[in-house]
């Protein structure tokens, strides 16, 4: 058993545990170990090979719901899903954090550039999100980087009236390879492992990679619980990683202040295999997945949509009205095949065309359902993720559908395509092409196994807010019950922060380090 004494310990290395990491770093003089279940995969192991690149995945890239209807994917490796996203990049939304202000009491997370929130001096989002915004280059592609498939996403739209945005990406010098959802292999998009990670390497915080968090330790102090540290497993470094800073096999690490942050799937497994109190039973539930709608068209000539960057247009033009944007994002061969409707030689004469295939996807910002959950499940060691879409949701989706269908056939294809097995209306099968076709989709079930859904935004499993009744961990981040158990990542949004989440998440964990950092006495720290 190896052993390890910290004063700070974060588990897990993505969006919020880079950023902490760092800024920690920054900040203070503290000890600070880094926790990461993956591997430290660098630029010259990235092979732009699908298949082998599913080693940055959490389960492979087979995570997924319980029923296997929905894949739940996730980054595990350093950098976690920063390194295998996309790098599309939202600001956090003001009127979403004010409306949990108000709902949840949640605070005081201003977004006046002058506010000192918690008192302390220039504490606020507006100048963490600048900070993060400067640390990964965000900002919008250029007329040249735009790709056939993003621009003829932007003529569908076009033809249909509904405007279209360019997306802000967290790049430096894009070589245009289009393969950011296998790790850059060119270091030209800036991951948490490329920025955040190193930054901190650079001041001294030890990385453990490989290293599987099982439980956090507590003691009693008085009536008081509070976090001594964690026991964890460092697996044998896979092939390909760079060195472990530990021997593989069992580690106890103690420390003075636990933050979890270990994405909104692992987060609450990892609390609740530690038996956190949970007097109101929250943890997991109102799991927010953003479901995601993929649509595509065949068209009748040679698209270059594998290269170049992924995704540089969207619409949001239906987030106010119907709560949904369309995102333009495509595939490579492999998991474009599990996107294309049919089996057999239906399925095949579809793929014999990628190269004149389009596509784009409905992202659903979803509402919170408390059935919709993640628990722990000791017998088969992992989380169980259940997820069903609500009725409401179906029907903002049905729409979403109809009017992706209208703009892609739009856009020139000769069919636009769902991937479904449903018959919706007087179809055969979710292949239109016409246009009037498109009207079928309001028959759409969106039943499981039936009608491909697919998500990579998981959120709102631990929420934050000032009622413990109604929420696990306060505006600190601190759990109900335990103050140096800190949680940060996106399990801690009380919903969908309403946009790809990896900005708001980054720029939260900014946040509440630069905090932890002027408030080091409330966890024992000096
Ligand atoms: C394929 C894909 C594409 C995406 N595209 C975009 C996009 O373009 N724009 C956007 O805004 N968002 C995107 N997202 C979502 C975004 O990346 C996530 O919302 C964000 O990374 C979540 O941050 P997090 O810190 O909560 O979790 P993560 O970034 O997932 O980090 C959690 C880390 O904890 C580690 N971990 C888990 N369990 C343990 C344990 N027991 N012990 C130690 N470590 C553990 C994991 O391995 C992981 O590295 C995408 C996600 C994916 C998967
Ligand atoms: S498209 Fe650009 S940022 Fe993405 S992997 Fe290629 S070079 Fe890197």
């Amino acid at each position: 058993m190896s052993a390890l004494e910290t004063d700070i310990v974060i588990i897990g290395s993505g969006a919020a545990g880079g950023v902490l990491a760092a800024t920690l770093a920054e900040h203070t003089g503290q000890r600070i170990v880094l926790l990461e279940k993956g591997g430290h995969f660098t630029h010259e192991f990235f092979d732009q090979r699908e298949l082998d690149m599913t080693v940055l995945l959490a389960d492979r890239g087979a995570r997924a719901t319980v029923d296997g209807a929905i894949p739940v994917t996730g980054g595990e490796c350093v950098g976690g899903g920063t390194t295998v996203n996309y790098a599309l990049s939202f600001d956090p939304i003001r009127d979403v954090w004010n409306g949990w202000k108000h709902e949840f009491g949640v605070g005081p997370f201003s977004f006046d550039r002058g506010s000192n929130d918690f008192g302390i001096t220039g504490l606020n989002m507006a100048t963490c999100l600048a900070d993060v915004r400067r640390r990964i280059n965000v900002h919008a592609p250029s007329d040249a980087e735009i790709n056939d498939n993003n621009k003829l996403f932007a003529a569908g739209c076009k033809a249909n009236g509904i405007p279209t945005r360019r997306f802000e990406l967290n790049m430096i010098d894009c070589i245009g390879c289009g393969f950011c959802g296998q790790g850059c292999a060119y270091d030209r998009k800036l991951s948490t492992m490329v920025t955040y990670v190193r930054d901190a390497q650079r001041r001294n915080v030890q990385l453990v990679h490989h290293c599987d968090v099982q439980r956090i330790g507590f003691a009693a102090r008085g009536n008081d619980r509070f976090a001594t540290g964690v026991q964890a497993v460092v697996r044998p470094t896979t092939p390909g990683s760079e060195a472990n800073s530990v021997d593989r096999g069992p580690l106890d690490i103690r420390a003075k202040l636990v933050i979890v942050s270990a994405g909104a799937i692992a987060s609450p497994a990892l609390l609740q295999r530690s038996q956190v109190p949970d007097p109101q039973q929250l943890m997991g539930k109102g799991l927010v997945l953003h479901p995601s709608l993929p649509i595509g068209g065949t068209f009748d000539r040679q698209l270059v949509n594998y290269r170049g960057i992924t995704g540089s247009i969207y619409s949001d033009h239906f987030y106010g009205s119907h709560g949904f944007y369309y995102e333009c994002l495509f595939d490579h061969p492999m998991n474009a095949a599990i996107a294309i409707p049919g089996i057999g030689p239906d399925h095949f004469a579809i793929m014999s065309q990628y190269s004149k295939l389009a596509g784009f996807g409905v992202m659903l910002v979803d509402t919170p359902n408390s059935a919709n959950r993640v628990d722990w499940d000791a017998s088969s060691g992992r989380p169980a993720i259940r997820y069903r879409l609500t009725q409401p949701d179906k029907a903002r989706l049905r729409y979403a559908a109809r009017v992706g269908i209208e703009i892609m056939l739009a856009a020139g294809a000769n069919e636009a395509l769902l991937t479904s097995e449903e018959q919706p209306g007087t179809m055969a099968a979710t292949i239109f092409k016409k246009r009037q076709d498109a009207a079928q989709c309001e028959k759409l079930e969106f039943l499981p196994y039936q009608t491909l859904i697919t998500s990579a935004h998981c959120q709102a499993t631990l929420k934050m807010g000032e009622d413990p009744k109604r929420s696990v961990v306060n505006s600190r981040g601190e759990t109900y019950g335990v103050r140096n158990l800190v949680v940060c990542d996106s399990s801690v949004f009380p919903a969908s922060c309403g946009a790809n989440p990896m900005i708001s998440v980054m720029t939260l964990a900014r946040y509440q380090a630069t905090r932890i950092a002027n408030e080091l006495n409330r966890y024992g720290l000096s």
